[in-house]
């Protein structure tokens, strides 16, 4: 008997850094869909996407927030982009405890591109709907997923576990409730 392989949805935003004019179009409409009520304010301390700038050379690059790490990296690399050297920690996506981007600036609670998950669901995410230069362009395929690979009610015990541990269950408690109470 043939057991049909479980099939995922990859969803990626592809980054083109040559398009990239630093508008930062892109970190406002991201606030401001993230926001509650949906679009009352913006905010890019708040945008699930940064564009880091380096002013002298015109290069712009955005970077999204991905996951959280309840620790710093012990090794860290050095990126040289055009000659100019970048801080080892530039174009990282984990919001970390050695920094305070992607950290929602109130409560200092991670925050993480969730590809602007919505109902009805979006044809594109909005940071790339509102990039005018084509520097993101959105693509869904699907790939067979390996045994084992779907997310499990196990993992997101262990990421939560990870997140009490280093806020404390009141803290996140507390800004759950704050958040249903400004929806
Ligand atoms: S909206 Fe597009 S061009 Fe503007 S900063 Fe974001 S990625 Fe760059
Ligand atoms: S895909 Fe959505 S959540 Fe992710 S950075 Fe773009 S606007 Fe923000």
């Amino acid at each position: 008997m043939t057991v049909e392989k479980k099939k995922k949805i990859i969803k990626t935003i592809k980054v083109d850094v040559d398009k990239c004019n630093g508008c930062r179009a892109c970190e406002l409409i991201c606030s401001a869909f993230h926001a509650t009520p949906k679009y009352s304010s913006n905010n890019p301390a708040r945008s699930r996407i940064r564009v880091i700038h380096e002013a002298l050379r015109d290069i712009y690059i955005p970077v999204y927030a991905g996951e959280y790490t309840p620790a710093e990296c012990p090794g860290r690399d050095k990126y040289v982009i055009d000659g100019k050297e970048y801080d080892e920690c530039a174009f990282c996506r984990a919001s970390c405890p050695s920094r305070d981007i992607f950290k929602e600036p109130d409560s200092g609670l991670p925050i993480k591109c969730d590809m602007c998950e919505s109902d009805p669901p979006l044809d594109e995410p909005m940071c790339v709907q509102w990039c005018l230069n084509d520097a993101l362009t959105y693509e869904v395929r699907e790939e067979e997923a390996e045994d084992g690979e779907e997310e499990t009610a196990e993992d997101l015990d262990i990421s939560l576990e990870s997140l009490v541990d280093k806020y404390g269950l009141q803290k996140i408690a507390d800004t759950v409730a704050r958040m249903s109470k400004r929806g």
